[in-house]
């Protein structure tokens, strides 16, 4: 299929595709792909009105009528994850199942949201004074600006999305401006699900905004969009954050991570080399939970080194269209660049380097292809502690399980973590306090891929927000606590009297 073929399946229109001012390149062979209509950012004031309109209408819908929204919504996802999943292919470059594997959480987190809009559940507490009741309860907040990264174009938009609507907040997306064109598709599919809800769904309940960091920054700065959802680099969040809390809007971050696997002396070498490189290596080392680093016994570091440089040596490069590619492009030369660049700083401080190099045959022309990297460290040195948005895969060596654990916590990211071992000391040390310090740590399997269930996200420089499964949906709501009195009587608490 050509990619104009794959545009035009998922409902792209040739006026939509052509004729803007932003030009989308397909990492699969740098072709440009479209020239989108940007957002003109005088137009954000109106379109941030037209959501605080959608928020009034909104927020009297009962949240299991919401669900129902969610619920079409994943209907018509199912029955455009096909068509979806080639554009997220097309534009980002995953592999074929990756792309549609997206799509697929994007229909699990609509089917659990669906559940979560009948269980915003409150509490009862109970009241030191007689005749009185208190409970807690959740209301909605307001418009949720949403802003992501290329990597993920489509999945962390529906994350926020099922929740935010639910709850009863409407949303304006900003995707990245390398992955537009798998925005507006979805937005179709958006659209199919609001138009089978019917008239209880108001106008601007969801939006679509198109651009780089200014028209990202008009929602940053809005008082009018009182959540704001930030996915994509640390840089970017360590100026995004700070903007929303300085108008007192509540942001949710999800910003970079450095991933590591701690392989002890127990570990199950087979199946912790199927983890690593999955995890090292899906996505091209381009999701925010690829593993970055291996912190391996010294008694089995050489062997595991040995057994993972073999199976790099077999992963099949290439175009991600392609049946049995596993490693697709990077998203662009830049990128190639900068993990060549990587490489050279860790070779200056002393590392061994396996692979890494950029490949060039039997690979589409104009794509950014590299064969992943396996790279010994002597020490944790500044350039392991950096995420490079790339297959690198740092391996260094430990002694004793304390100074694993301290290496694995030694990096400014917090976002996922995991330890091999068939020793229930070191797994239940590894998830203790005193164990990773990260927002997702895993026992005998890798760092990538998690299931929408739990909540998803990270400490320190990752950004602290937490989106998708467990009570995330508490970020999109406001709580109050009310007390009831009953009775006849005003009794004050802490046994205060005042009487007048
Ligand atoms: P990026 O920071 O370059 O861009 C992300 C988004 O932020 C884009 O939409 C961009 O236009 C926008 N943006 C940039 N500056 C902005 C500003 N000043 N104001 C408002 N918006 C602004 O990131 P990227 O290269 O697209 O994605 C890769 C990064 O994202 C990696 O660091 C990765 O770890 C991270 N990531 C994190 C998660 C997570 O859940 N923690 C998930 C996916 C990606």
């Amino acid at each position: 299929m050509s990619h104009k073929d794959v545009l035009t399946a998922a409902g792209l229109s040739e006026s939509e595709l052509t004729g803007g001012t932003l030009s989308v390149h397909s990492p699969i062979d740098g072709a440009e792909v479209a020239r989108v209509q940007e957002t003109d950012p005088a137009d954000m004031p109106v379109i941030i009105a037209r959501a605080q309109d959608a928020f009034r209408a909104w927020r009297k819908v009962p949240a299991p009528r919401r669900g129902e929204l969610v619920r079409l919504l994943g209907e018509e996802l199912r029955a455009s994850k096909h068509e979806l999943g080639a554009v997220v292919t097309l534009e980002a470059g995953k592999i074929v199942s990756e792309g549609l594997g997206e799509v697929q959480e994007m229909i699990d987190i609509c089917d659990f949201a669906v559940g979560q809009s009948r269980q915003l559940y409150g509490l009862t507490i109970a009241s030191e004074r007689p005749g009185h009741h208190m409970r807690e309860t959740w209301h909605p907040i307001g418009p949720c600006g949403i802003i992501t990264a290329f990597n993920f174009p489509v999945a962390v938009w529906s994350w926020n999305t099922a929740l935010a609507l639910i709850c009863g907040d409407p949303v304006i997306w900003k995707p990245s401006e390398k992955t537009p064109l798998t925005a507006m598709a979805t937005m179709k599919v958006m659209e199919r699900a609001l138009k089978r809800f019917g008239d209880d769904a108001p106008d601007g309940l969801a939006q679509l905004v198109i651009g780089g960091a200014e028209i990202g920054e008009a929602l940053v700065a809005s008082e009018d969009v009182p959540i704001l959802s930030a996915t994509g680099s640390t840089r970017m969040g360590s100026v995004v954050g700070p903007k929303v809390m300085e108008r007192w809007g509540r942001p949710i971050l999800e910003l970079g991570g450095n991933n590591a696997m701690i392989v002890a002396p127990s570990a199950d070498l087979d199946m912790a080399v199927r983890a690593i490189v999955f995890s090292a290596v899906g996505t091209a080392g381009q999701r925010c939970t690829s593993l970055r680093r291996v912190i391996a016994h010294n008694s089995i570091k050489d062997d595991l080194v040995t057994k993972l440089t073999k199976a790099y040596q077999s992963l099949p490069v290439g175009d991600p269209r392609k049946d049995g590619t596993l490693v697709g492009p990077l998203i662009d030369a830049q990128s190639r660049e900068r993990m060549q660049a990587a490489l050279e700083t860790a070779r200056g401080d002393g590392a061994i380097v396996h692979g890494g190099e950029a490949v060039t045959s039997d690979v589409p022309d104009g794509g950014a292809y590299v064969a992943p990297a396996v790279v010994e460290m002597p020490s944790q040195t500044e350039i392991v502690r950096t995420e490079t948005f790339a297959p690198i895969l740092y391996v260094m060596g430990y002694d004793a399980m304390d100074e694993a654990i301290a290496m694995q916590n030694d990096v400014p990211q917090g976002l996922s973590s995991c330890i091999f071992t068939l020793n229930m000391r070191e797994a239940e040390t590894f998830l203790s306090d005193v164990g990773s310090d990260c927002g997702i740590a895993n026992v005998n399997i890798g760092p990538s891929g998690a299931e929408i269930g739990g909540a998803f996200g990270g400490e320190k420089e990752t950004g602290g927000g937490r989106e998708s499964g467990s009570d995330a949906w508490k970020g999109y709501m406001r709580r109050q606590t009310n007390t009831v009195n009953y009775s006849d009587e005003l009794p004050l608490a802490q046994g205060v009297k005042f009487d007048i």
